[in-house]
């Protein structure tokens, strides 16, 4: 790849910022494109990472090598913006009948499960919170990221140092050649591409692999109730550090817009109710579209006829957790000609 000229990032969401700072530590320039987050899922994201997930408890894809990464990068940029974004959370699982029993008890005695799941653990004061007794378990070495923080201090600082513009990407505006782009009449070395769910209209990479869900989330605040952990019922109550608690989910695979619904408040409403009857307001209602993949896993690399267009999407319902080690992954095969783990090559998706 080309060193002498910029690399222009299109979206600095949560992939387009780890990406930019692994650019950063290797003195290479770089500059953004992005319509200030506009329908950016960060945004509207818990930041989880979540080592054991599922109704079955299995232990995340990779995730024994995904945490040391991730959090080195987040305390990096917790360094280099003056904030705190980084929040070690266990998470407090219900156990509420003999079968979730028996496969967390099973899950836990899995060869490399231990240092993530407690068998007894403290519960807080969630013994008031939830409304019908039941057993609690614990996934240890879990997180809270503000990852909607992080981008929103990280474009300041881009604003800062003049390297980023505020502004729609414009694919007419884009001529390729085998050496260099050229973008709105500057030459770059690449592009790299870190749209979230917009990538469905880059005539470059389409659609291919995506299969883009809708979510939506309730900021809620109980007149008297705070915690340190998270709490998984039903549904994800997920304290921040200002006493108030993310609470969201759902995936919609068929959906009109990324606007927030009343059905959806309805429905998400009544499950709260079924869990707690503590009293409480809604301090905000967003939603937004997760850029999944069909096999949940990353999709990286170069077009596969301009090398210089480069992809870094697929985050999915994980790019907390992902997202640090796959954008080191990333600029490690395209500088020093590291080959891409064949799971998170876009490649895949090409119909022979
Ligand atoms: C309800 C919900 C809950 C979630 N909870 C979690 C969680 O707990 N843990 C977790 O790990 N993940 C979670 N996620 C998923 C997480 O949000 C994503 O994995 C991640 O944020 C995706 O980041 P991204 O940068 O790829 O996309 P985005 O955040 O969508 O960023 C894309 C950026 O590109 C910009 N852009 C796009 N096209 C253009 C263009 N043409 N010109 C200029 N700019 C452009 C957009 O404005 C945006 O700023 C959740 C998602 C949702 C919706």
């Amino acid at each position: 790849m080309n060193r002498e000229k910029k690399i222009l990032i299109v979206g600095q969401g949560l992939a387009g910022t780890l990406l930019s700072q692994q650019l950063y530590k290797r003195g290479i320039e770089f500059h953004f494109i992005d319509n200030a987050h506009q329908a950016a899922s960060t945004k509207v994201a818990a930041g989880l990472i979540n080592p054991i997930t599922g109704r079955r408890y299995i232990k995340s894809w990779l995730i024994d090598e995904l945490l040391p990464e991730a959090l080195e990068q987040y305390q990096a940029f917790e360094k280099l913006l003056g904030i705190q974004i980084v929040y070690q959370k266990n998470i407090l699982r219900t156990l509420r009948n003999p079968k979730q029993i028996n496969l967390w008890d099973d899950a836990s005695t899995r060869p490399g499960y231990t240092s993530y799941m407690e068998e007894h653990p403290d519960a807080e004061n969630f013994e008031k919170f939830v409304a019908d007794p039941c057993r609690y378990a614990e996934v240890k070495n879990s997180y809270r990221i503000n990852i909607s923080l992080l981008i929103e201090q990280y474009q300041k600082w881009l604003l800062g140092k003049d390297i980023l513009s505020l502004d729609t990407f414009d694919f007419e505006k884009l001529l390729v050649n085998n050496q260099v782009v050229e973008y709105n009449g500057v030459e770059y070395a690449s592009v790299i591409f870190c749209q979230g769910h917009a990538s469905l209209q880059n005539p470059f990479f389409g659609e291919l692999g995506f299969q883009l869900a809708k979510g939506q989330v309730l900021t809620l605040k109980f007149d008297d109730f705070t915690s340190q952990k998270i709490l998984r019922d039903d549904i994800f109550f997920a304290s921040d550090h200002k006493g108030q608690f993310w609470c969201g989910g759902g995936y919609y695979w068929a959906f009109e817009d990324d606007k927030p619904t009343k059905e959806w408040r309805a429905e998400w409403e009544e499950k709260i109710k079924a869990i707690t009857k503590l009293p409480y307001t809604i301090v905000e209602h967003k939603a937004a579209i997760r850029p999944c993949v069909l096999d949940r896993k990353p999709l990286l690399g170069r077009h596969t006829t301009h090398e210089n267009l480069v992809l870094f999407n697929g985050l999915g319902t994980k790019g907390t957790s992902l997202g640090p080690y796959f954008a080191k992954h990333l600029i490690e095969h395209l500088f020093d000609g590291k080959n891409l783990m064949s799971e998170v090559d876009w490649r895949r998706y090409i119909k022979p």
